[in-house]
């Protein structure tokens, strides 16, 4: 089982917090920085150096966005079962490092073979190596502290602020050298970050007070074939999977089909738990569950627009000049992370100042909030453009109206639905039930894929394509409105579902 070392004794604390905490921090902040960094440059790339259509390139963006999401199930699973969080988060840093690195491979642009299996290669070794890096990290972090220890929520409060910083800090740095200098620059930009992440990761060690280490090592240095130990297999057995994993990312039929292999195996099974084996209680809770479940995949399905289809709007449709600077439209990629960090503290603050006066949404509504305000941005940035008129530019006021309205969107919806799940399930299905969570958010990026190649294939077939892109989000924006409108209706109902009073007497 874990060490028993004294928590912060030997190494100190910073702000009241193990000093591994900021070794995390550190550490996910670069890997964060790459993975936007690159995220910001994807759609552009592929259109402008791969001259892929934006129809191809949506369909590209939601597989890639979807797998990194679906991953991270089987590299929690892998380090529960045998590497431990550390081992997998190393491994997984080396692997997305490669990648990035691998994506300086331009070629000659066009659809060039060599420089697209490279490239499809690249975003695979990232996906494989987000797998085991990104759910693994986070549960270091609770590692560091005792079960009842009260710094545990502000300890994800503080890494969730790395994770935003390097949202802020990777588009604009990849984004303005891979725009103005070249491609290959901006992947190496992220290449680098991850690397640094790396080197925080290694030496910070000592302070990770010997937690995510294997349950049980000798299970790990078991030779199993030959002289390769059972470690050495999982490695080389995510490094063949590369293969497969970028066969996925260009084949994104066979992504959904996956997703839908995935629904029809765990749904069922779920409802078996809970119609079967589970109490009154303990089957409303997962009920409810599955509801804020169902609703995840069209939050994220709308907001991830944001890489895709909304960037190209920015690139093509903004007047994107601040103080005098046209800003490349990858760097606004980061105004979603800049809001987060903003806006988080005044979030937290306004939940509990409502809560004392018992006037706190309910988990659902807020849900439905959620979906409500990512409807609202899209409808702001439509009337923004029609007021501004067709003809002229957009002004970039409405760009950074749209990403506040998502990023209170996601701020009522993604750490909410996380405590949500970690509240709802029993704690025997703990990991099953974080894990369904990130797949429903690979549903999302899918669903998003799916709008961003229908936005893409409007806008080719339209004499005006900026009025195509703005019809679509003028419909999903209502969407968004409706069902958000329906889910706070629904709310109470499903509240009653949670038991919350029972689960404090518990
Ligand atoms: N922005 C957060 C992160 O990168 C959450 C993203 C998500 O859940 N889709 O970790």
């Amino acid at each position: 089982m874990a060490t028993t070392a004294p928590q912060g004794n030997t190494h100190g604390t910073l702000l009241g917090h193990p000093k591994g905490l900021f070794i995390l921090f550190f550490a996910e902040m670069w890997e964060r920085f790459s993975y936007y960094g690159m995220r910001a440059l994807l759609v552009l790339y592929l259109t402008k150096h791969f001259l892929m259509s934006d129809e191809q390139s949506g369909y590209v963006y939601g597989a890639y966005t979807s797998l990194v999401y679906i991953t991270p199930v089987v590299g929690g699973w892998l380090a529960d079962h045998y590497l431990g969080q550390r081992k997998a988060v190393l491994f997984g840093g080396i692997l997305i490092a490669i990648g990035h690195l691998l994506l300086g491979v331009e070629g000659g642009g066009g659809q060039d073979a060599v420089a697209l299996n490279a490239f499809w290669t690249a975003l695979a070794f990232i996906i494989v190596g987000t797998g085991f890096l990104k759910a693994n990290i986070s549960a270091i972090v609770g590692q560091l502290y005792p079960r009842d220890d009260v710094r545990r929520d502000p300890a994800y409060t503080i890494f969730y602020m790395g994770i935003n910083l390097g949202g802020i800090l990777g588009p604009i740095a990849c984004g303005i050298l891979g725009e103005t200098v070249g491609w290959s620059w901006g992947f190496g930009a992220a290449a680098a970050g991850m690397l640094l992440g790396i080197v925080v990761f290694v030496l910070g060690k000592p302070l990770l007070l010997g937690k995510g280490e294997p349950a049980q090592p000798e299970v790990l240095t078991e030779r199993v074939v030959g002289p390769l130990t059972r470690e050495w297999i999982i490695y080389g057995g995510a490094v063949l999977s590369v293969l497969g994993v970028a066969w996925l990312v260009g084949n994104h039929d066979a992504v959904g089909w996956l997703l839908i292999a995935c629904g029809v195996l765990t749904v069922p099974y779920l409802l078996w738990e809970a119609f079967a084996r589970m109490e009154r209680i303990d089957r409303d809770r997962m009920l409810a569950a599955l509801f804020l479940l169902a609703l995840n995949p069209l939050f994220w399905g709308l907001f991830e627009q944001a890489g895709s289809s909304l960037n190209l709007f920015t690139d093509r449709h903004v007047d994107r000049h601040i103080l005098g600077w046209e800003v490349p439209a990858s760097v606004f990629q980061s105004v979603n992370s800049m809001f987060v960090v903003l806006l988080a503290p005044m979030f937290a603050g306004l939940w509990v100042w409502l809560g004392k006066r018992g006037r706190e949404p309910s988990t659902p509504a807020k849900f439905g909030l959620a979906l409500i305000q990512v409807g609202l941005g899209f409808l702001a940035l439509v009337w923004g453009a029609h007021w501004a008129g067709l003809d002229n530019p957009t002004p970039v006021f409405f760009i950074f109206v749209i990403y506040a309205l998502h990023t209170m969107g996601e701020l009522c919806l993604s750490p909410v639905g996380l405590s949500a799940m970690s509240k709802l399930s029993l704690p025997r299905m703990l990991g099953l039930m974080m894990g369904v969570w990130f797949l429903a958010t690979a549903a999302g990026d899918f669903i998003a894929g799916l709008i961003a190649a229908n936005i893409g294939a409007k806008s080719a077939a339209s004499a005006d394509p900026a009025l195509a892109t703005l019809e679509v989000y003028s419909s999903v924006g209502w969407f968004g409105i409706v069902v958000g409108g329906l889910v706070v209706l629904v709310a109470p109902f499903v509240k009653r579902l949670m038991h919350l009073d029972k689960l404090k007497e518990a």
